[in-house]
């Protein structure tokens, strides 16, 4: 579709004329030109969700603050820093979800949808909200599509979820996904760790950056998520978690990576892979590519959650992929997306009050029969909706003069060749099917 220019954006001060709204930072439209990626990102979701058998799952965008607060963490930097936090008219405190996990069990708790399936498969997509500096690949408001996998524990479980963040990656034809993939324990070993990492931080304190120091205190695993360079460096050296797993990780984690490498998954162990959000537990991944910066999907399995949010315990994994910068890497990697239109389509054209006014009608049996038809009847001109569909690059077109109103017929025309013919009205589905065979 052909688009004008961008608009060169006013300051919005006043006296320089009224100036047209813009969107807020960080909020971008979605604009018809990238139509096909999404259509291509939404199909490939889609299809893998059925072949997984995820169900549909749809939650609100605005949910209790409390719920991410309790859920995501306080001390996180998404709830901390970049949540989206008001009060209502009616003074209750909400919030934009910044993310879809804990929203998905507030569902699940709420609706008892254990009661469904045991383990229940979803899928949950839609826009979150993070205020963060705006970036490349990064928006305020950003597209994530979830795969969660509800009540039960075992690591197979971790797998089949990040078979189906692959699954979909394959679909896309997006290259060399390589899956980053560590255990951060549980509540029995991960307190030992801890201690540990906290006291290795601890006489090193003066090196590490602010927000470090503070961390060291709340949540000291964060720290090995910190991307200031002095504090990656002092990463180099902390212990890793695996020396101090417990029998019951251990053997969660061997059984994990023994199946990834059954199903020939490209990973690299990552020792100070953490995934800053309090609810993970066991296993923890993201998902990488040569053409991204950042990761493009990213989980783990999160068996405590339920019971931060008032519930009882319900074991779970999950994996998000961010849209945006999944069509990023589509985009680098010169992939190109199917056309939207793969149904039959004419171009529909008519001169005169009487004929435009047949249209509709006729236009609305060619659709009945599932065939797309594209217009211009705004314009007068014959020659002018003519360009139009030499722009659409539409093969066929039908005409509707006066003369072919007077006769019910229509006027098709080839638009490659030129070559045209009358057709009676009555035959017009079956000839125009029989012309784009
Ligand atoms: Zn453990
Ligand atoms: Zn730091």
């Amino acid at each position: 579709m052909p688009h004008p220019p961008a608009q060169k954006k006013g300051d919005g001060s006043k006296g320089e004329g009224k100036q047209p709204f813009q969107s807020v930072k960080g909020m971008a439209d979605i604009l018809p030109k990238d139509a096909q990626w999404w259509y291509m990102m939404i199909d490939a979701a889609r299809t893998v969700s059925e072949l997984h058998n995820f169900h549909f799952l749809e939650t609100p965008v605005v949910e209790p603050a409390a719920l991410f607060e309790s859920g995501t963490g306080l001390s996180t930097d998404i709830v901390e820093k970049q949540m989206y936090v008001f009060k209502t008219k009616g003074g209750d405190r909400v919030a934009l979800r910044p993310e879809g996990t804990p929203s998905v069990m507030r569902s699940y708790l709420e609706h008892h949808l254990g009661y469904y399936a045991l383990p229940l498969k979803v899928f949950h997509y839609g826009p979150m909200f993070r205020y963060e500096r705006p970036q490349a690949g990064r928006e305020r408001q950003f597209h994530q599509w979830e795969f969660d996998i509800l009540g039960d524990g075992d690591p197979i479980y971790d797998v089949e979820i990040i078979l189906a963040a692959m699954d979909f990656l394959k679909a896309l034809k997006i290259k060399n996904p390589l899956l980053k993939i560590n255990t951060i324990g549980c509540r029995v070993c991960r307190p030992g760790y801890r201690e540990r990492l906290k006291s290795y931080y601890q006489t090193r304190k003066e090196k590490l950056c602010e927000d470090c120091v503070r961390r060291l205190q709340t949540n000291p695993l964060r720290l090995l998520d910190c991307k200031e360079k002095r504090c990656e460096e002092l990463k180099r050296n902390a212990p890793i978690v695996l020396d101090y797993l417990c029998q019951a990780c251990n053997n969660h984690f061997r059984s994990v990576l023994e199946l990834v490498e059954d199903n020939g998954i490209a990973y690299e162990p990552d020792p100070y892979l953490v995934r800053g959000l309090d609810y993970y537990n066991r296993t923890v991944f993201e998902v990488v590519t040569p053409s991204s910066p950042g990761s493009v999907a990213g989980g783990g399995r999160y068996d405590y959650l339920a019971e931060q949010l008032g519930g009882h315990m319900v074991p779970a994994v999950g994996i998000a992929m961010g849209l945006e910068r999944v069509m990023e890497v589509l985009k680098k990697e010169g992939v190109v997306p199917p056309q939207v239109r793969n149904r039959p389509t004419v171009f529909f054209a008519a001169v005169g009050e009487q004929a435009k006014k047949a249209s509709l009608r006729i236009m609305r049996e060619l659709r009945a029969n599932g065939i797309v038809v594209v217009e211009a009847l705004g314009k007068r001109s014959l020659k002018a909706q003519l360009k139009a569909a030499n722009r659409s690059k539409i093969s066929l077109a039908l005409l509707l003069g006066q003369q072919e109103v007077f006769e019910g017929s229509m006027m098709v025309r080839n638009m490659v060749t030129g070559a045209q013919e009358t057709v009676v009205l009555s035959n017009l589905v079956e000839e125009v099917k029989k012309r784009l065979r």
